[in-house]
C-alpha cells in the first residue's frame, strides 16, 4: 500500500437515517441528539456523513460500540439498504467515476455479485442453511453469470478446501456445521467471484475464543495470499488490532477518530477511543 495508489473504494458523506427528521434535527449543524436519536421526533441518525477510502491490499478496521452504525454502513455499501444520501466509487467500476448509489438496481446487483463479497455476523443472513455448502458457493457464481456446472464444482471444492472444509463434507448443509465452519463457508462464498473487496461484519462475534482465533488467522492468510482489500467491522478492538492496517472509530453514527491502527492503539485522541484502548490492557 502506498499513499500514491488510488483508493479501490471511496465513500463520501454517507448518511443513513430512519425517520424523516423535524425542525429540531433536520439540519446537520446544531442537531441536538441523544446519542443518534432525536428525542423530538424519534428519527435515528445511524450514519452521519461517513467518508472513507479503502486502498488496494489494505485492511481498514471499523470499531465502535453496539449501535454506533457499523452494520448500517456495511449494509449501505453492499446495497442491503438504501442510503439517505452520499456517494460511493469503486475503482473497478467505470474507473471510479460513477456514484454507485445512483446506479440502477440491475447495475447494483452486478456490482454486488462481481465486485464485492460480504460475510455477515449471523450466517443465516449470508447462507441458505438447508442447501449444500458447495451449492451455496455455486449460488453466488450463478448470480454472477456462471453456467458451467463442472467449473463451478471445481471452484467450489477449491474454495472450501482453502477454508478447511473437508472434501467429504462439501455436500453437507451449513445447518449441520459448527459456528466457525459456517463462517468459513460464508468466507468461501464471498470469495467465489474473486472480488477486489471483502466486507466483514463481526464475523467472529459469538464464537468461542479459540475458534475466533482460527477464523481470524484464516482471514489474515487469505488476505495476504489474495491481496484483497477488506473492510473489517467489529465492536472488539482486539479483533481490529489483529488484522487492520488502519482503523476508523465510530460513535453514535459518526467517525470520531481514524489513523494507523498502531498509532490509535498507542496514542488514542478521542475520550471514547482512550476508554476502548484502556479496556484492552
Ligand atoms: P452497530 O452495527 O454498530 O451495532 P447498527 O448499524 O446495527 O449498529 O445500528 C445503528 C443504529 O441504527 C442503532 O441505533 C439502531 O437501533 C439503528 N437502526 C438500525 N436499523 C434500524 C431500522 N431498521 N430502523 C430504525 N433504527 C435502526
Ligand atoms: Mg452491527
Amino acid at each position: 500500500m502506498g499513499e500514491s495508489a488510488a483508493p479501490i473504494l471511496t465513500i463520501k458523506n454517507l448518511n443513513k437515517q430512519f425517520g424523516s427528521g423535524c425542525d429540531q434535527c433536520g439540519s446537520r449543524a446544531g442537531r441536538k441528539l441523544d446519542k443518534n436519536y432525536c428525542p423530538a421526533c424519534g428519527t435515528v441518525y445511524s450514519c452521519q456523513d461517513i467518508s472513507l477510502e479503502l486502498y488496494p491490499g489494505e485492511v481498514l478496521g471499523i470499531v465502535g460500540e453496539s449501535g454506533s452504525g457499523k452494520s448500517t454502513l456495511m449494509r449501505c455499501i453492499y446495497f442491503d439498504q438504501e442510503v439517505t444520501s452520499g456517494e460511493a466509487y469503486l475503482q473497478a467500476y467505470k474507473e471510479g467515476r460513477s456514484n454507485l448509489f445512483e446506479e440502477s438496481a440491475q447495475q447494483k446487483r452486478f456490482i454486488r455479485n462481481h465486485l464485492m463479497g460480504k460475510v455477515y455476523q449471523n450466517p443465516v443472513m449470508g447462507l441458505r442453511m438447508q442447501f449444500t455448502s458447495i451449492g451455496n458457493i455455486a449460488e453466488k457464481m450463478i448470480a454472477a453469470g456462471n453456467r458451467n456446472v463442472g467449473a463451478m464444482e471445481a471452484r467450489g471444492r477449491e474454495l472450501l478446501d482453502r477454508v478447511y472444509i473437508p472434501v467429504y463434507r462439501m455436500k453437507e448443509a451449513p445447518k449441520n456445521f459448527s459456528g466457525g465452519m459456517q463462517q468459513r463457508v460464508q468466507i468461501a462464498k464471498a470469495l467465489s467471484n474473486n472480488p477486489p473487496i471483502l466486507l466483514l461484519d463481526e464475523v467472529t462475534t459469538g464464537l468461542d475464543l479459540s475458534v475466533q482465533a482460527n477464523v481470524l488467522d484464516l482471514i489474515k492468510h487469505l488476505q495476504r495470499e489474495l491481496n484483497i482489500s477488506i473492510l473489517l467491522v467489529s465492536h472488539d478492538l482486539s479483533v481490529i488490532r489483529m488484522l487492520a492496517d488502519r482503523t476508523m472509530v465510530m460513535l453514535n453514527g459518526q467517525v470520531v477518530e481514524q489513523g494507523l491502527t498502531d498509532q490509535i492503539l498507542e496514542d488514542p485522541q478521542h475520550a471514547y477511543t482512550q476508554q476502548l484502548v484502556h479496556s484492552l490492557l
